[in-house]
Order: structure tokens, then C-alpha cells, then sequence
């Protein structure tokens, strides 16, 4: 399959423009996830996986964005990450991907002062990246609000777990939007995955 086939808009594709083709977990969840399928995929990294999760993302805020001009925007779009690290390439990918269609994103993650990632929250940004324990102090002290988030994507959810965040996790999760879709990625399909998978997600998700 070609990106051609993909049916996705040339602006978004744009940073797509030095790949031949799509990978295959890019060609096996672009269908499902743009048409509003809950989704696990079981890939490592190297896959091609941040943009597997990451136009999707970029096309669900495209279709549910009020005005791109507004001011105040809340997040409608949310992506978790066991690591700083992890989350900066991630936000790194979704920054570049969205630039030509203006999407915007920030990167949430302790370690690091709060007062820019505040800032960029009040600018307004559309995409959340975060680890579980910034992201529920920013949400605990009122500047980050996900009740607008209809779209999550847990990536590497199996390390997330075990290095002990389900409990964030699980409170950060609660407070987006009720109708949401989720998507999940994980190397490994452990019990507690599994769980957290069933109570969180669609009682039919795609599993690739
Ligand atoms: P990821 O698994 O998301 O960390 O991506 C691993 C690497 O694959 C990154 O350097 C991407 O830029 C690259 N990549 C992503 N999609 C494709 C594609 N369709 N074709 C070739 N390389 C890709």
C-alpha cells in the first residue's frame, strides 16, 4: 500500500514525504483509527509506530476543531508516555507532523520547571504528551484541563505499568471525556494490560 491509497491529505503528509511507504503497523491502524475504532497494537519501537498513533491523532483534531484561529483552545487529544524521554520523541513527531496543518502540541514531563509547560497550556495546544506524574500535578493544580479529550493513546503501556503508574494512570484517564477513543500500544500483552485494556477501552477493539 501507498501513501496515496491512504486517502489522508497532502498537509499531512508532508512529513511522511521522505518514507517510500507506509510501515506495516502505519497500514494496519491508519483505516481502523480513522474511522474511530478503539485499537491495541502490539509493536516495539522501530516500527513506525509514533505515526501509526500520531496522524490519526492529528486528523481526529483537524475533524473536531472549533476554529484554528481560537484563542483558548483545550486539549482534544491526549498521549501518555512511561518516559521524558519517550514523550519528547514523541512530541518531537507530532510537532513536526503538525506544523503544516497548524495542529499544536506540548510536552508535559517532571524533571523540568513548570512554569513554560503552564505557559504553553494557556496559549492553548490541542495535543497533550505526557508522563503520568506531571501530567496529574498539572491537572491537580487546575492548568491542565482534559475534559475535552476524546482521543487517548497510551504508548507503551506494559512499561508504564510496571514501572508503577497505573494509579495515575488510571485518575488521569477518568477525567477525559467518557466517549473517547483509545488506543493502545504495548511490546507485551501482560494480565495487567490486559485489565487495564478491558476496563478502559471498547469491548471490541482491533488488535494488530
Ligand atoms: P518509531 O517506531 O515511531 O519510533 O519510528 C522509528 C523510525 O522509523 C523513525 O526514525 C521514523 O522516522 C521512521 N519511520 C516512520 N514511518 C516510516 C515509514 N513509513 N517508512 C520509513 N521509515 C519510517
Amino acid at each position: 500500500k501507498s501513501f496515496g491509497d491512504s486517502g489522508l491529505p497532502d498537509n499531512v503528509l508532508e512529513c511522511c514525504k521522505n518514507f517510500d511507504k507506509p510501515s506495516p503497523i502505519q497500514s494496519h491502524s491508519w483505516p481502523f483509527l480513522l474511522n474511530g475504532r478503539d485499537f491495541i497494537g502490539i509493536a516495539k519501537t522501530g516500527s513506525g509506530k509514533t505515526l501509526a498513533f500520531g496522524i490519526p491523532a492529528i486528523m481526529y483534531v483537524l475533524s473536531k476543531r472549533k476554529s484554528k484561529t481560537a484563542k483558548k483552545v483545550n486539549p482534544l487529544c491526549l498521549v501518555l508516555s512511561p518516559t521524558r524521554e519517550l514523550a519528547q520523541q514523541i512530541a518531537d513527531v507530532l510537532s513536526d507532523a503538525g506544523k503544516p496543518s497548524g495542529v499544536k502540541s506540548v510536552c508535559l514531563y517532571g524533571g523540568t520547571s513548570k512554569g513554560p509547560q503552564i505557559a504553553s497550556l494557556k496559549s492553548g495546544v490541542e495535543i497533550v504528551i505526557g508522563t503520568p506524574g506531571r501530567l496529574k500535578d498539572l491537572m491537580e493544580m487546575g492548568v491542565c484541563h482534559l475534559n475535552e479529550v476524546s482521543f487517548v493513546v497510551l504508548d507503551e503501556a506494559d512499561r508504564m505499568l510496571d514501572m508503577g503508574f497505573e494509579p495515575e494512570v488510571r485518575a488521569i484517564l477518568s477525567q477525559t471525556c467518557s466517549a473517547r477513543q483509545m488506543v493502545m500500544f504495548s511490546a507485551t500483552w501482560p494480565l495487567p494490560v490486559h485489565q487495564l485494556a478491558q476496563e478502559f477501552m471498547d469491548p471490541n477493539p482491533v488488535k494488530v
